[in-house]
This record gives structure tokens, C-alpha cells and sequence, in this order.
């Protein structure tokens, strides 16, 4: 059986990440999302919110499921028990990092390969912090997220002026007029 892991920080998960989780849910027997819980970035969804919005998102795909983890990417594929790391290229830029990782965890784990899938070109703009940034400001961004997902961040940025204002300063927002 190939079980694989799907490692990120999914905050929040949108329709890029499901894209990548539905294709390999088709390649592999098992996939696990897996949720790193305290990255070295600041976060609007809280590891319990960024669970649940991932676990609704893929509530449709029976053989993939969500977990939350710390620590090194491998350990937590020794855990789950997957033999193969999945993860989605946009550009040069992802590949660059990935080839990196990809290597040192050859090095500290052979026996788990790196499995890299383009992502669908409708959505290789698309970033968790495009898609808040532009929560935040108001944009349009039905494609970009399933309903549930556009909901909580609806809900973030009309609740939460605070949290939207930490993650995105509007002054440094690269979608806005800068003079
Ligand atoms: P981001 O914050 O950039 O959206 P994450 O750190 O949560 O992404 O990334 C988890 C995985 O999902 C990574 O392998 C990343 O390359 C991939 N990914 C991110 N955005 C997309 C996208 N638009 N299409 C396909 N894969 C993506």
C-alpha cells in the first residue's frame, strides 16, 4: 500500500492545496494532509481552524484524511506510516525549495520519496497569503476557495480587524497603490 504525506501550513487551505490533495488522492491509497502547527510565520487560522477548513474541504476525497503535526516533516511521515512526501510546484521558485528539502530529507530519510505535481495553471498565482490579501481588502475570490473557507475569512476580517491587520499590513500590500 502507498500512503502519502501532504505536508503544509494551509492557512487557509484553498482550491490550489485541494487540487493537489484530489489529484494524489487518485495516485495513492492513503493521503494525510498534514497540518505543521506552529510555523515560523504569523497565521490568521489557528491550528484547530486551519484542521477544520481542510477537513470540510476534503470531506469528498474518502481516502484522504487531516492531522496536525510539529517537528520534522519526515518524523511525521514515519508516524503516519507514508512512504512518499507530496507536495505542489508553482514556479521556479517552489522547485528551487523543494529540491533543497528534498534532498536533506534523502539524506535523513531514503526509504521516503518526494513526490512534486505542477499545480493546475488556473491556479499558479495562487498563494494563502494572495488569496488573505486579498480577503482583506475586499477582492474577489470565488474561485480561488470553497464557500466554507470564503466564509471564515469573511468572518476573520469583519470580526478580527486586529488579526487581519497583524498578518497584512495594508501599507505593505502589494495589491494596492504604493505612489
Ligand atoms: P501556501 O501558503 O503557499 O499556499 P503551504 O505552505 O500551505 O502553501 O503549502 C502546502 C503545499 O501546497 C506546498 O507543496 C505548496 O507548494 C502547495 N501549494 C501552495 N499553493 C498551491 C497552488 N496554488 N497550487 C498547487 N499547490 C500549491
Amino acid at each position: 500500500m502507498t500512503k502519502a504525506l501532504y505536508p503544509g501550513t494551509f492557512d487557509p487551505i484553498h482550491n490550489g492545496h485541494i487540487d493537489i490533495a484530489s489529484r494524489a488522492s487518485a495516485m495513492f491509497d492513503e493521503v494525510v494532509l498534514a497540518i505543521y502547527d506552529a510555523p515560523p510565520k504569523k497565521l490568521l487560522f489557528n491550528t484547530e481552524e486551519r484542521l477544520n477548513l481542510a477537513r470540510r474541504a476534503l470531506a469528498n476525497l474518502p481516502n484522504v484524511s487531516v492531522v496536525r503535526y510539529g517537528g520534522l516533516t519526515i518524523a511525521c511521515a514515519r508516524e503516519v506510516g507514508a512512504n512518499v512526501i507530496v507536495r505542489g510546484l508553482r514556479n521556479v521558485a517552489d522547485f528551487e525549495f523543494e529540491q533543497q528539502i528534498g534532498w536533506v530529507n534523502r539524506e535523513m530519510a531514503p526509504d521516503v520519496e518526494l513526490c512534486c505535481l505542477f499545480c493546475n495553471d488556473s491556479y499558479a498565482f495562487l498563494s494563502a497569503t494572495i488569496l488573505k490579501e486579498v480577503a482583506s481588502l475586499d477582492g474577489e475570490y470565488t474561485r480561488w476557495a470553497p464557500e466554507h473557507v470564503r466564509r471564515a475569512l469573511r468572518e476573520k476580517y469583519a470580526h478580527d480587524g486586529e488579526a487581519a491587520t497583524s498578518i497584512m499590513s495594508k501599507s505593505q500590500s502589494k495589491l494596492t497603490h504604493r505612489g
